[in-house]
C-alpha cells in the first residue's frame, strides 16, 4: 500500500471516525476483553488436579492476560514475538516454513524474526512453564503461564498471521481492531464458545505450526465478512456494524474457543512435561503470597 494515498488516508479516517477505539497497532493483538476471556475459559477448560490450581489463581491470570502487549508498547524488540507473516515469505502452506520450525527444528532466521516469531515464542515459554513445574517456582510458573497463553492466543487471531494484518493492502484500514476488540466488546455476554478439552500435546511444533495454518485459513473470511458488510455503504452508515457483527461473529467464536482449547491444552502439556508434580502452591493465590511478604 502506498501510506500516502488520499483514498486511503481517507478510508482509514473514516475507520477510525467509526470507532471511539482506534488502536489497531500489532502490539494490541486480541482487545483485552479477550485476553481476559481466554484465560477465564482455558483455567475452567482443564483436567483436575490442574483445574483446581488453574482456578485458584484465575483472577491473577485475568488481571495480567495483557502483560505482555504492555512490553510491547515500550520495548519495539517485543512486537514480533505477537504475530507470524509467513506469507510475505511464500504461500500457503509455507513449506519453507514448516520445513525450517517443524521438521528442521530450528530456530529463526533474521528475516523470520522479523516477520514475526510467535510461533517459537510459544515453544519457548512452554519450555519455561514445564521447566518451572518441575522446579516448584511457582510465581515463575504464573508469569510463563500469563505468557503462553497471550502469545497462543495472539496466534489463534486470524490477522495477526497475515502481512495485511489491517486491511491495509485491501482498502479496510482498521478490519484489526473491528474484529479483535469492537466485536468482541460489543458480543460480551453473548459469545457462544466450546472450546474442545484439553489434551496433552505430543508433538509440540507440530501442534504449533497446525494452529498457525489453521488461524491463516481463516484471515481470509474475517476480511470477507468486513468486504462484503461495507459493500455499498461505508464504514460511517449505521448498517455496517450490525452487518460485520452478522458474518463476523461464527468466527470470532470459532477461534476463541480455538485458543481457550489451545493455552489449556499447552499449560496441561507444561505440567505433564514436568512428570506431572503435586502442585502444592494450589492452595495460594499470587494475591496471598504478596500480602504475606
Ligand atoms: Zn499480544
Amino acid at each position: 500500500m502506498d501510506p500516502t494515498s488520499k483514498r486511503q488516508k481517507l478510508v482509514a479516517l473514516l475507520a477510525l471516525a467509526s470507532s471511539p477505539l482506534i488502536f489497531s497497532s500489532l502490539a494490541w493483538p486480541w482487545g483485552r476483553r479477550a485476553h481476559e476471556v481466554v484465560n477465564e475459559l482455558a483455567s475452567k477448560n482443564l483436567p483436575e488436579p490442574l483445574r483446581t490450581y488453574f482456578q485458584s489463581r484465575q483472577a491473577y491470570f485475568v488481571e495480567h492476560s495483557t502483560d505482555p502487549d504492555l512490553l510491547a508498547k515500550d520495548d519495539p524488540s517485543e512486537r514480533p514475538h505477537h504475530y507470524i507473516n509467513g506469507d510475505a515469505n511464500e504461500r500457503y502452506p509455507f513449506p519453507r516454513l514448516e520445513e525450517h520450525f517443524f521438521r528442521e527444528h530450528r530456530a529463526p532466521t533474521a528475516l523470520e524474526k522479523r516477520n514475526g516469531d510467535v510461533i517459537w515464542q510459544i515453544e519457548t515459554y512452554v519450555l519455561r512453564l514445564t521447566k518451572d513445574f518441575k522446579d516448584k517456582r511457582w510465581d515463575d510458573a504464573d508469569h510463563d503461564a500469563v505468557y503462553v497463553a497471550h502469545y497462543a492466543a495472539d496466534l489463534t487471531q486470524p490477522l495477526h498471521t497475515v502481512s495485511n494484518y489491517d486491511g491495509q493492502l485491501t482498502h479496510q484500514a482498521g478490519i484489526h481492531a473491528r474484529f479483535e476488540t469492537e466485536l468482541v466488546n460489543a458480543l460480551n455476554g453473548r459469545l457462544k464458545l466450546a472450546p474442545q478439552p484439553a489434551a496433552a500435546i505430543l508433538n509440540l511444533r507440530a501442534r504449533i505450526f497446525g494452529e498457525y495454518l489453521a488461524s491463516y485459513r481463516r484471515s481470509k473470511d474475517v476480511l470477507g465478512a468486513d468486504r462484503s458488510a461495507v459493500a455499498g455503504r461505508t464504514y460511517l452508515d449505521p448498517g455496517f456494524f450490525p452487518a460485520f457483527s452478522k458474518a463476523a461473529q461464527p468466527l470470532a467464536e470459532e477461534r476463541l474457543s480455538a485458543a481457550i482449547s489451545f493455552v489449556s491444552s499447552l499449560w496441561y502439556t507444561a505440567w505433564v512435561g514436568a512428570g506431572q508434580p503435586r502442585l502444592l502452591g494450589a492452595a495460594r493465590s499470587p494475591s496471598m503470597r504478596r500480602e504475606e511478604k
